[in-house]
């Protein structure tokens, strides 16, 4: 039986790749901060079918334990501040968790289980504010936030370890991807909130936006510039982008994205849409909730993983933003007692 470590299991991604590898047969480790596995994450519903071993990415002693203790074939490192808007207020904390927490990693491999093969979350977020047309492997990056610099650190270092060390080490330069999964502070599902509070009509909301808000006041969403472009797809799809990259004979950068692009007018288009409403009479703009610098439009050209990798989206932007709308009304349905 393989036997994978998640880094950031309590996340998005690593509740999706944790199903998909027990699914596969894997025997399942989780690196995990001790107070967030025992609050409800994404991942709790796996609580008896994984292994949590407790570490912070910021402890280079608890990653080497953890993988002393694992014995990783597989080693996923997603753990991660992943809110690129909040790093501009912990940028400090991001770098150390994104950028110092990946050359960790990679020490603790080399010394430990060099033979094990390792997924690195980088993100599309590296190729920022100025690129145009689609981007690939090639593309120049020019990042726009602390979260986009901490990443392209932590790139550099994938290909640093590869050539210095002659590790296997993989990165996923992932678009944005979404799911009922993803927390509230970000804007993808914040619209699904937003639409499900019009559908339920919940006109003050009891949860608060990133400025200390409700995130629907008198009936309406507050969001910042909506005219920012994202390539989205769905988490399920890119956790098996993830495996895929390990299954190779070598390591290399994979850019993965479905190539198709989206506003976020798009976005809260076919939110309202999804329970019948007009976005516009809903969705306010609130310029406190813009960015100090935007990442540019990203669009990805993944056709060296269509390739090499075989793979391909299987859930549309529409079926997602369904997904994530349904989730939360019956989230609100449930909260509410309805
Ligand atoms: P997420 O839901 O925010 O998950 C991040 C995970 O990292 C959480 O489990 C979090 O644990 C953990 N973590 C944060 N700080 C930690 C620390 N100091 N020590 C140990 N664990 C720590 O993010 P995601 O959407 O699943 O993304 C997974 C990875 O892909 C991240 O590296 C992200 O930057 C990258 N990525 C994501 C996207 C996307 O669109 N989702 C796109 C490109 C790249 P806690 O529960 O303790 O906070």
């Amino acid at each position: 039986m393989k036997r994978a470590l998640i880094t950031g299991i309590t996340g998005q991604d690593g509740s999706f790749l944790a199903e998909f590898l027990l699914e596969k047969g894997y025997e399942v480790f989780g690196l995990a901060r001790h107070e967030s596995w025992i609050r409800p994450h994404s991942a709790s519903h796996l609580a008896d079918r994984v292994t949590v071993l407790f570490g912070d990415m910021s402890e280079g002693g608890d990653i080497a334990s953890a993988l002393q203790e694992a014995r990783p074939d597989e080693i996923y490192n997603l753990a991660s501040q992943s809110r690129p808007g909040e790093s501009w207020a912990r940028a400090p904390e991001t770098l150390m968790i994104n950028g110092m927490g990946a050359i960790r990693l990679f020490d603790a491999v080399r010394h430990t289980c060099p033979k094990a093969r390792v997924y690195h979350a980088s993100s599309s977020e590296m190729f920022g504010g100025t690129c145009s047309g689609p981007q690939n492997e090639d593309t120049p990056f020019h990042p726009a936030n602390p979260y986009a610099a901490a990443k392209v650190y932590a790139h550099h270092l994938v290909r640093i370890c590869r050539d210095s060390y002659g590790l296997f080490i993989s990165s996923g330069i992932l678009f944005n991807h979404e799911s009922e999964r993803r927390p509230l502070h970000f804007v993808t599902q914040k619209i699904a909130y937003g639409a499900a509070c019009a559908a339920l009509g919940i006109s003050n909301s009891r949860d608060l936006n990133e400025l200390g808000r409700p995130i629907v006041t008198d009936g309406r969403l507050a969001l910042g510039n909506l005219d920012i472009a994202r390539d989205w797809g769905h988490a399920s799809d890119f956790v098996r982008a993830m495996w895929l990259m390990l299954q190779q004979d070598k390591a290399d950068d994979f850019v993965v994205g479905t190539g198709k692009l989206h506003t976020l007018r798009d976005l809260c288009q076919a939110a309202y849409g999804r329970v019948r409403l007009d976005w516009k009479d809903h969705v306010m703009s609130d310029p406190g909730l813009v960015r100090p610098l935007e990442t540019g439009q990203t669009l990805a050209d993944a056709s060296k993983a269509r390739k090499i990798l075989n793979w391909e989206p299987t859930i549309s932007f529409e079926e997602m933003v369904g997904k994530m709308v349904d989730a939360q009304i019956q989230r609100l349905e449930s909260c509410s007692g309805r």
